[in-house]
């Protein structure tokens, strides 16, 4: 199971809902392969699905760009079979950097800096569990 919280700007009018943590979908790789949306890592889980002896770790995260604080809720996986391994990279989709997972504490990740102002911290607040 997994937690949801949203997220407020005290300055502007940035607000946001962010999923993090398992839910049912993630309990096999064809599940998650199902809502997937990015083809290339469809591919990839079709790929180690045929490998057989795959191993894999997968929630939903919380990702932060150190460039430009932007925020993004995105899969996490990571895939290990005899063959080979992946991980996925999460970018940010306004400047292309790679983003970094932000830790939750508490129910709500630690200190933000709003993505839209960038003046204050966010607030986050606990929202409900999600399965
Ligand atoms: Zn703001
Ligand atoms: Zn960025």
């Amino acid at each position: 199971m997994g937690v949801a919280f949203k997220l407020e700007c005290g300055t502007c009018h940035y607000n946001s809902i962010i999923y993090e943590g398992i839910g049912f979908m993630y309990i096999s790789l064809k599940s998650i392969a199902s809502f997937v949306t990015d083809p290339v890592l469809k591919q990839v889980i079709g790929e180690f699905m045929e490998d057989g002896s795959v191993s894999y770790d997968a929630y939903k995260a919380l990702y932060v760009c150190p460039q430009c604080d932007g925020i993004q809720n995105e899969l996490y996986i990571e895939m290990q079979s005899d063959r080979s391994q992946y991980r996925r990279v999460c970018n940010c989709k306004r400047c292309g950097a790679e983003m970094e997972q932000t830790p939750i504490e508490h129910n709500v990740p630690i200190r933000l800096t709003c993505p839209d102002c960038r003046k204050s911290e966010l607030k986050a607040m606990f929202c409900m569990d999600w399965d």
